[in-house]
């Protein structure tokens, strides 16, 4: 068996925002498709570590704004990389840094609210979805939510990004390969490329920049 077949699967990129109460947030999909057309249904995975996947799970809404090309990796540190729980993903100062980093000037907008309360990313995304959950499938790590599309609407012309946009030419590129004087072995996380240094990776390693486990990480030889 080979595992790699599953980096064959194609995927797009999504913001997936949820807001409850006061609190609003949001985190990076692969997972937005349309599963039925009669009527329209679209399913989004939602891990359940990311804080958006409870939110949704409480509020029974949320909207997903469809990557394009045009994003920057920003977009993707942002909302993919660190965890709600933990940071306000849209206070002011944090959304000027990431203005200053999508649109090249600060206190410009990166968001709007949409009709349903809940923000939609309108830097480095062409389209985006109100969605209202019409069913949960608890799939262990992910909860499958089947919704029901309220509203919809086109952003831009950019193509959309997909998964494999994103690894060849969004995420940074590795430093350069090398050899070391002690030829260590390097693990590199396929997600967002942060390195660890060891024979060995251990089985319950999180990457410590986005979160994803071993089975995200290649041997590099250097
Ligand atoms: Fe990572």
């Amino acid at each position: 068996m080979d595992t790699k077949a599953m980096y064959k699967l194609s995927y797009g990129l999504f913001v997936c925002t949820a807001v409850q109460g006061a609190k609003k947030n949001g985190c990076i999909i692969n997972t937005a498709i349309q599963v039925a057309s009669e009527p329209n249904r679209i399913s989004i995975a939602v891990n359940k570590a990311n804080f958006t996947h409870d939110m949704i799970k409480e509020t029974g809404k949320c909207n997903i704004s469809v990557i394009s090309i045009e994003a920057k990796f920003e977009l993707f540190k942002h909302f993919g990389f660190q965890s709600g729980r933990d940071v306000d993903k849209f206070a002011p100062d944090a959304l000027d840094a990431l203005a200053t980093a999508l649109n090249g000037s600060s206190g410009s907008a990166i968001y709007e609210n949409a009709e349903n309360g809940i923000p939609y990313i309108t830097a480095g995304t062409n389209a985006y979805f109100s969605l209202k959950v019409e069913q949960e499938v608890n799939l262990g790590s992910h909860t499958l939510f089947i919704c029901e599309p309220t509203f919809m609407t086109v952003l831009s012309q950019a193509p959309s990004c997909t998964y494999e946009y994103y690894q060849s030419n969004i995420k940074p590129k590795p430093q350069a390969v090398g050899t070391t004087s002690k030829g260590e072995t390097i693990w590199r996380c396929r997600i967002c490329g942060y390195e660890y240094v060891g024979e060995e990776l251990p089985d319950d390693f999180i990457c410590p920049i986005c979160k994803h486990g071993k089975v995200d990480f290649e041997k590099i030889v250097r």
